[in-house]
């Protein structure tokens, strides 16, 4: 009877050390190495407590030695640092007519990248097992293998069900409705699959490699698609459905007449988008087949063609004046091919957003270009792994797990 009470007593105290293991981790993620009298000091937390969850990360290898602090008499005492390239993240981007691959560590350290033209109109099997042969190959240029993988992020170019990793009826992407994409690549490599749309993990990336002191971003992609990230408060918000940002087929004021793919006029990807840029200017007599060659021609001073990229510009800013309203974000990151155009763009959305928007909202606000630029995707991609596998709860069930075993 006294022995079963203690041993319950044991189970319990042992359940609130692991219970919270990851959040201790998570004072480390910051890379600063540490003694455990200063972790004690830092949490408030007996120093018992600390060392044992500090073996208990270590076990894990989450979390290992970084030589010695300086010694006040006797033996001086250890540090403690994040060992980020214990594992490590494949991180994806599927394009509508590119792939790009790469192998990062827990800090969304690039270590190996590839990139080459692909169509996402292959198919699921095609594309996915491109992304994982090169996934491989790259391990195997670093010396590593898939068994060091803690997780696995997909960016693809259209709506997906971030819970099941399932696109949901994408426009560009024949076979893919519905494809079980979690499943598929978890059949070669047994890790985490995460899964969302591009513009999302480019929010991600991009916040998190270049503006991680703003907690509420609106990033948007202006390419051969239209739509935006919203990170509100710190986090990604995807809606119920995750349709959230799905800025391209909204109404855009003056744009009346203009046929959208959607059947709808005026959208703001009929008047805003690469393609419509490219055929504006084609119409004008001038050469152009997609945005990326609108944004060459105004580099060379071409006229209609920066003319082009202003209205864009003033188009874009119209919507996102109403978005500022209700979101009031710190900074818009402006991002996508287009957004090669810098101040040609710029300006024009700048000039709409800060003469539509409340004065409040607009008082700190900026508008800004992307500097991750073609990188965002990836990083992204990573990032959304990290901040899964590296978060509390799922930490603290590791170390359960390697405890028992
Ligand atoms: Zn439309």
């Amino acid at each position: 009877m006294v022995t079963s009470i203690r041993r319950q007593d044991q189970l319990a105290s042992e359940a609130g050390v692991l219970a919270r293991a990851g959040d201790l981790f998570q004072l480390l993620r910051d890379g600063k190495a540490r003694t455990r009298a200063e972790l004690a000091e830092l949490t408030g937390l007996a120093r018992t407590t600390v060392a044992a969850r500090i073996d208990a990360l270590t076990s894990l290898g989450l979390v290992g030695p970084a030589g010695e602090a300086a010694s006040s008499g006797g033996r001086p005492p250890s540090k403690f640092v994040f060992n980020a390239t214990v594992r490590l993240v494949l991180a994806a981007d599927v394009g509508a007519s590119h792939a790009a691959v790469a192998v990062t560590d827990l800090n969304g350290m690039v270590l190996a990248r590839h990139k080459e033209a692909l169509d996402v109109a292959d198919g699921p099997e095609a594309v996915l097992d491109w992304v994982l042969e090169n996934g491989h190959k790259l391990l195997a240029e670093i010396g590593r293998s898939a068994a060091d993988i803690a997780g696995i992020g997909i960016g693809l170019p259209g709506p997906v069900e971030h819970g099941t990793g399932k696109p949901v009826k994408p426009p560009i992407m024949p076979g893919w409705d519905g494809f079980d994409v979690v499943g598929y690549i978890r059949r070669d490599i047994d890790a985490e699959v995460l899964v969302d749309n591009d513009v999302n993990i480019m929010a991600l990336g991009e916040r998190h490699a270049h503006w991680s002191e703003y907690q509420d971003v609106l990033f948007i992609k202006l390419a051969t698609g239209v739509g935006a990230g919203i990170i509100s408060s710190g986090e990604l918000q995807r809606g119920a459905d995750g349709t959230s940002g799905d800025l391209g087929h909204v109404r855009v004021p003056g744009g009346e007449g203009v046929l959208c793919r959607c059947g709808n006029t005026g959208c703001l990807e009929a008047l805003a988008s690469g393609q419509a840029l490219a055929a504006k200017l084609a119409a004008q007599g001038i050469e152009a087949s997609s945005g990326s060659d609108v944004v060459d021609l105004a580099a060379q001073g071409n006229v209609n063609a920066i003319h082009a990229l202003r209205q864009a510009g003033r188009d874009v800013g119209e919507v996102l004046a109403i978005c500022v309203n209700m979101l009031n974000p710190s900074v818009i990151v402006v991002g996508g091919s287009l957004s090669r155009a810098g101040d040609q763009l710029l300006a024009g959305i700048r000039e709409a957003v800060y003469g539509r928007s409340l004065p409040l909202a607009t008082a700190k606000l900026r508008i800004e270009q992307s500097r991750a630029t073609t990188d965002a995707a990836i990083l992204g991609a990573s990032r959304m792994v990290i901040e899964h596998v590296l978060s509390p709860a799922v930490v603290e069930s590791a170390v359960a797990a390697a405890l028992r075993a």
